[in-house]
């Protein structure tokens, strides 16, 4: 019999409602619970894959190759719960299945509505696919009062109707702002938003409250006597140094001790155990020196489309015990200046991955770079094909070396599989005609070479990533490329697919066709960040 926490937002968007649903996981666990964490979004995309990254940020995918929100991303990395398709729905996918079941004339001709019938399908997604969670924690996307998000809050007040109180609890997280002409902290507008949150029946049971500065206990009384609730229960979120941070902060102002005792649970258990956490905020507080790493990519002004990757960065830096400074650098400058005065000062290179033409060709000017200087090198999906590029025309001779993805070209070292493997008609018009839905998404196995660098990182000979791309490096070409150098260390279990390249006689030069950032956590850094990052550290010495 799981229980279910619900977490609504107020105020205003970005006020780190999927960090703070995360953190809260994160604390129930340390007491000895189980949770799984899902997310509610209100728009209408079926799923952010085809949304653009200036408009939603990254694309997480699952291990069952869903493409879901970042927020899962904070979830999977604060409690290292592997996310599921099943732990992301949208305004879109909701109609679509109520739609299609209204076309099969599953409801028998009756009038369809948004209530009952698209808030009895939310309902049905919040409690499907439950095994032994003590709770299930739901963080609803939007900020109160949106037009959008109206459904959802009335399936979440009926659902915590069904369930009463002992079953059922809501947080809203709000702002509380600090006005510095006066001096004083302001607790209007968390009245106002409660108010909204009143106004479709939904009394929340805890206040998680943004703030600059600690709120003091007249502050916190005055906004439970307006939000009728509890002071205890008014908790503040203060702004804290690292991510990582978070939970031990939430912990101090007794976020986790107030959920527990909204469920009667205190006297029963022992309290948490946050060591995990405090050897982690430790290490970021006070790390044993810093390291350079230039991310060489196309939305460099929009940190959240890269946000598993400065994650997975920074654990790695975690696991060697000293900071990542990430510099940030699009890699369309490359077109038109030198690569080395922007890189000549850093210990490592990363490509990420990417989309289309633009900003190709300096990515792969970046892979030169590396390459000739013997700067450690990471590249990433896009990153790996840049390379298999990059070493096909200036180490293979394939001087007209390049991606179909860009249009036609000589030798086609990356392509669609559909263009190598003949004879498979239905596959080849399904990649042309739609682009939601046929990429190569989710995990994976590969098989790791003998004798190779990835072989020994991961000290393993077989592995599981995610993936998601669409285009792959065209494996008749694999004797020309080892031929010049490159080593193909990682491949599908069934050979046809190059996985993984590495350059052998260079300190680190690996390209990886998944996205090993997806699976790194603060406290289990992924491997092939923590030896890039050691490699980036035996560089920094060097000069
Ligand atoms: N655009 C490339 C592809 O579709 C790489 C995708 C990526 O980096 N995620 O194959």
């Amino acid at each position: 019999m799981s229980k279910f926490i619900f977490i609504t937002g107020g105020v205003v968007s970005s006020l780190g409602k999927g960090l703070a649903s995360a953190a809260l996981g994160a604390l129930l666990q340390s007491r000895g619970y189980k949770v799984r964490l899902r997310k509610l979004d209100p728009y209408l995309n079926v799923d952010p894959g085809t949304m653009s990254p200036y408009q939603h940020g990254e694309v997480y995918v699952t291990d069952d190759g869903a493409e879901t929100d970042l927020d899962l991303g904070h979830y999977e990395r604060f409690t290292g719960v592997p996310a599921k398709k099943s732990d992301n729905v949208t305004t879109g996918q909701l109609y679509m299945d109520v739609l299609s079941r209204e076309r099969r004339g599953d409801y028998l001709g009756a009038t369809i509505q948004v209530i009952p019938h698209v808030t009895d399908a939310i309902k049905q997604f919040v409690k499907s696919d439950i095994s032994d969670e003590d709770f299930i924690l739901c963080e609803i996307g939007g900020t109160v009062g949106d037009i959008e998000s109206l459904p959802f809050l009335e399936a979440i007040r009926q659902l915590g109707n069904e369930l009463g109180r002992e079953r059922s609890l809501f947080v809203h997280l709000t702002l509380v702002p600090f006005i510095a002409s006066a001096g004083e902290l302001k607790t209007k507008p968390t009245q106002h938003s409660v108010k909204e949150l009143q106004s479709v029946g939904i009394q929340p049971d805890i206040l998680l409250c943004r703030s600059e500065v600690d709120i003091p206990a007249e502050q916190r009384a005055k906004i439970a006597l307006f939000c009728n609730i509890r002071p205890d229960a008014v908790i503040a979120a203060l702004d804290v140094g690292s991510i990582y941070d978070v939970p031990l902060s939430y912990h101090e102002q007794g976020f986790d001790t107030e959920v527990c005792r909204h469920f009667g649970l205190l006297e029963k258990e022992v309290g948490p155990d946050l060591g995990v956490w405090q050897r982690i905020s430790d290490i970021v507080a006070k790390p044993e020196g810093s390291v350079k790493i230039a991310i060489v990519g196309k939305y460099t002004s929009l940190l959240d489309s890269y946000k598993s990757l400065a994650e997975a960065l920074t654990h790695g830096g975690i696991a060697n015990k000293i900071k990542v400074e990430l510099v940030w650098i699009d890699s369309e400058i490359f077109e038109s200046e030198d690569t080395v005065q922007h890189l000549e000062g850093v210990n490592g290179i990363l490509v990420p991955g990417g989309f289309g033409e633009r900003g190709a060709e300096g990515k792969i000017s970046a892979v030169k770079f590396a390459r000739e200087r013997h700067v450690p090198y990471f590249g990433i999906c896009f990153g790996m094909q840049m390379a298999v590029i990059e070493a096909a025309r200036n180490l293979g001779g394939l001087k007209g070396a390049g991606s179909s993805e860009f249009g036609e070209c000589e030798q086609a070292v990356v392509g669609l599989l559909t263009e190598w493997v003949k004879g498979n008609e239905k596959e080849q018009r399904s990649v042309k005609d739609d682009l939601g839905g046929t990429m190569r998404l989710g995990a994976y196995e590969c098989l790791l070479a003998k004798n190779s660098k990835v072989r020994e990182v991961y000290g393993s000979d077989k592995i599981s990533e995610r993936h998601r791309h669409r285009y792959e490096v065209n494996i008749d070409y694999r004797s020309d490329l080892e031929k010049a150098g490159l080593n193909f260390s990682g491949m599908s279990p069934d050979q046809r697919l190059p996985e993984i390249v590495e350059i052998p006689n260079h300190p680190w030069f690996v390209g990886v066709q998944f996205h090993p950032e997806l699976k790194s956590k603060p406290f289990d850094p992924h491997p092939l960040f923590t030896s890039f990052v050691e490699a980036a550290i035996q560089q920094s010495r060097l000069v």
